[in-house]
């Protein structure tokens, strides 16, 4: 392979001992291979690496800092595209910066001629994303204490704020609003509105692009940035590397890092390093056939990982060929699917979302959401490689009209490989240069799923309890599924030897990379969450999970027979469940009378069938029934939990419980709503909904 000008900076940029890291967890190794990148560091030890975000600035002469704080990948993605907005259309020199990477104490040591972005998700319950937790409690602290000792401290301080929150939840986008509240305390400017996008109305997107322009101006206008005519200029150099090939040992065929690669891998394990893990068995929840809802059992034991009851357990998954396939033909990669490639960074903070060496394939296959919906900025841009006049006209079209876009490709749930399949009319892309893509399509996100086992019982096995992604809609002759919950049903499948698998399952590549996955494993990873039994099990719980909501329950249901067998004194045990009919979608029907057997009269189930009676009856309508007992049962200190959809129903038993408050201690509404608002702050009352 040649070295290009670029190699050879890169090359002496890190033997001068620059540190140049440039993914999280993973550096350019000093190796024999120039191209080679290595995540042999999944534990994420960054020796070296500078935490001082004013150093790395004068380092890499930057003068705009985008950080973010990222829990699904899309603020991280936002910021990403901030970035290569504000230097293509205002030449401003930026970088994005993931905010547990950075200490904060010299903040008010950034001149005012620069600018400070800050890309916020708020998650669950207000809370911080996992990366931005040190941030938050910094920046919000009373007595925060910087450097300079300055008077307002962040007096010179420019930021930009924009946050990703969800409607439905009570903490609305409360990490943007906090973090501005603080900075503005500070003494901080800020550029344009905190803008915030809205998930819950499922208009996140539009928001954002909405919330930008306006800043932009603003932002123009502040640090007297000129605007330019906008030209693509790749982030990202892709080098075809003749002397390897897919059979080479250190090429990556969707290993995620390198000790995957070498076969050492090890934990811990986690959202950079997932575990290969046996599943051990699997079946069908449900007993119609045109939907499906799977019950899996993952073993961790011979590992490290641990759980406990109520925590949630990442799935890894992989893309379905036949999307795969039709995502590199229509950008005319099929023929090089399997070149190997190696991807560099041309600006030295920017980072590669994969290992490499790598093939075209692999990427596609192993780390980019190539299923998501598609964004409308990202047409825009691509219309100026359109293969002829009209589509390119189409593209420009897309990405201005909000209502046409809309009609167009969201109503379909199209895919970026579907939307340049119709617009170009089968034409193929290949003057998009690849880099885009991984600019712009985000990298493949692992799917969380709630617990449905006992960590008490069952220690080292986890169970998952998913319903399967797939619906029917207009104007498409094949459903529209998802991604992860139709790997899993693939590997159900497989597992059990079904006679007619789905013929989306069939294409995907459930062996895994170099067939490391064979013998039917997963890759996954275990993060803990706050959903939890109450510490002693005499106290009463009650538990609303409808649908697939029921599974964190199963998990504190079965939990709970375990302590009775133990010999413990175990507590009132009220489970609501919903589904559409008995004879259908009646999920652990027979669990819930062995439940009935070891607890006696202390369980008991209540169901909502939706379709089977004149009225449609949810697990709401069931619990302002029981309006009686439920009062008496939160006078003992009840825990109360609620499991599923975040949009319609944890809100309904949210305001429902605060009726039931209300009318069954003769206070007024108001009242009754801050009683559950102080439930919810003390914990006794717990939601995990999505
Ligand atoms: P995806 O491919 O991710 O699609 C999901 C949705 O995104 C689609 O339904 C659609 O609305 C939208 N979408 C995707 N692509 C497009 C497109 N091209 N155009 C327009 N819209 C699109 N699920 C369970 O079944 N059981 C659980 O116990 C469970 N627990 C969870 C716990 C937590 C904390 C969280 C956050 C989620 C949980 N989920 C659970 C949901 C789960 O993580 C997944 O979101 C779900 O299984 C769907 O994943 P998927 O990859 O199959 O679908």
């Amino acid at each position: 392979a040649e070295l290009d000008t670029l190699d050879l900076v890169v090359l002496a940029a890190i033997l001068l001992g620059t540190v140049a890291y440039f993914t999280k967890g993973k550096l350019w190794g000093v190796t024999k291979d120039p191209y080679a990148s290595s995540l042999a560091n999944a534990s994420g030890a960054k020796a070296g690496k500078t935490r001082n975000i004013v150093e790395k600035m004068e380092e890499q002469g930057k003068n705009c800092i985008i950080f973010y704080g990222s829990q699904t990948g899309t603020a991280e993605d936002y910021a990403s595209r901030l970035a290569k907005e504000g230097k293509s259309r205002f030449g401003l020199e930026t970088m994005v910066a993931d905010l547990e990477e950075y200490d904060f104490e010299n903040l008010d040591t950034i001149p005012d001629d620069k600018v400070v972005f800050f890309v916020l998700a708020t998650y669950g319950e207000g809370e911080p994303t996992d990366n931005a937790v040190d941030f938050y409690e910094f920046i919000t602290s009373e007595d925060v204490n910087f450097t300079e000792g300055n008077e307002p401290a962040l007096g010179n301080l420019n930021y930009v704020a924009f946050g990703l929150g969800n409607n439905t939840y009570e903490h609305y986008n409360s990490m943007v609003r906090n973090v501005d509240k603080a900075l503005q305390k500070l003494g901080a400017h800020r550029i344009g509105d905190a803008g915030e996008g809205d998930d819950g109305a499922g208009t996140m997107e539009e928001d954002f692009l909405a919330w930008k322009e306006p800043m932009w101006k603003a932002l123009a206008e502040r640090l007297n940035l000129e605007e330019r005519e906008a030209v693509y200029e790749p982030v990202f150099s892709i080098v075809e590397r003749e002397g390897l090939t897919k059979e080479s040992p250190e090429v990556y065929l969707g290993e995620p890092n390198k000790m995957h690669l070498d076969g050492t891998a090890k934990g811990p394990f986690n959202a950079h390093n997932p575990y290969i893990a046996p599943i051990t068995q699997s079946y069908e929840l449900f007993s119609v056939k045109d939907r499906n809802c799977l019950h899996m059992d993952i073993d961790i034991s011979g590992t490290n990982l641990n759980y406990q009851t109520g925590d949630h357990i990442a799935v890894w998954p992989t893309n379905p060929g036949a999307e795969v396939d039709r995502f590199l033909d229509i950008l005319g990669l099929t023929e090089k699917r399997h070149a190997v490639v190696s991807v560099k960074a041309l600006e030295p903070t920017a980072k590669v979302p994969f290992p490499t060496p790598t093939t075209y394939d692999a990427i596609v296959r192993y780390h980019m959401e190539i299923c998501a919906p598609v964004s409308r900025q990202f047409l825009a841009q691509l219309a100026a490689f359109a293969p002829d006049a009209e589509s390119k006209a189409e593209m420009t079209k897309l990405g201005a009209e909000k209502e046409y876009f809309h009609e167009k490709i969201s109503v379909h749930h199209l895919n970026i490989a579907r939307v340049l399949d119709i617009v170009g009319k089968g034409q193929k892309w290949n003057n998009i240069p690849f880099s885009a893509f991984i600019e712009g399509i985000t990298k493949l996100q692992p799917r969380y799923y709630s617990i449905s086992s006992s960590s008490l019982e069952h220690p080292k096995k986890i169970s998952i309890t998913a319903v399967v992604e797939s619906t029917q809609l207009p104007g498409r002759d094949d459903p529209f599924r998802g991604v992860a919950t139709n790997y899993l049903l693939a590997l159900k499948q497989k597992q059990n030897g079904d006679p007619e698998p789905c013929p989306f399952g069939l294409s995907y590549e459930i062996t895994g990379p170099r067939n490391k996955y064979d013998g039917i494993h997963v890759p996954v990873h275990v993060r803990h969450s706050n959903f939890k039994l109450p510490s002693d099990p005499s106290k009463p719980i009650i538990c609303i999970g409808p649908g697939t909501g029921v599974a964190p329950m199963r998990g504190f249901i079965r939990e709970r027979i375990q302590q009775a067998k133990n010999g413990e004194n175990v507590g009132k045990t009220l489970l609501f469940f919903g589904c559409r009919k008995s004879t259908e979608d009646f999920m652990y029907k027979d669990e819930w009378e062995e439940a009935k057997q070891v607890l006696g009269d202390n369980f008991e189930l209540i169901t909502a069938f939706s379709r089977e009676g004149p009225k449609k009856v949810y697990v709401q309508h069931r619990l302002k029934e029981r309006a009686v007992e439920i009062n008496q049962l939160l006078e003992q200190k009840a825990y109360f939990y609620v499991c599923g959809d975040a949009a319609n129903m944890a809100r309904e038993v949210n305001n429902v419980l605060g009726q039931i408050i209300s009318e069954q201690r003769g206070i007024p509404e108001a009242k009754a709503e801050e009683i559950v608002k102080n439930m919810r702050s003390s914990n006794q009352y717990q939601e995990d909904v999505w």
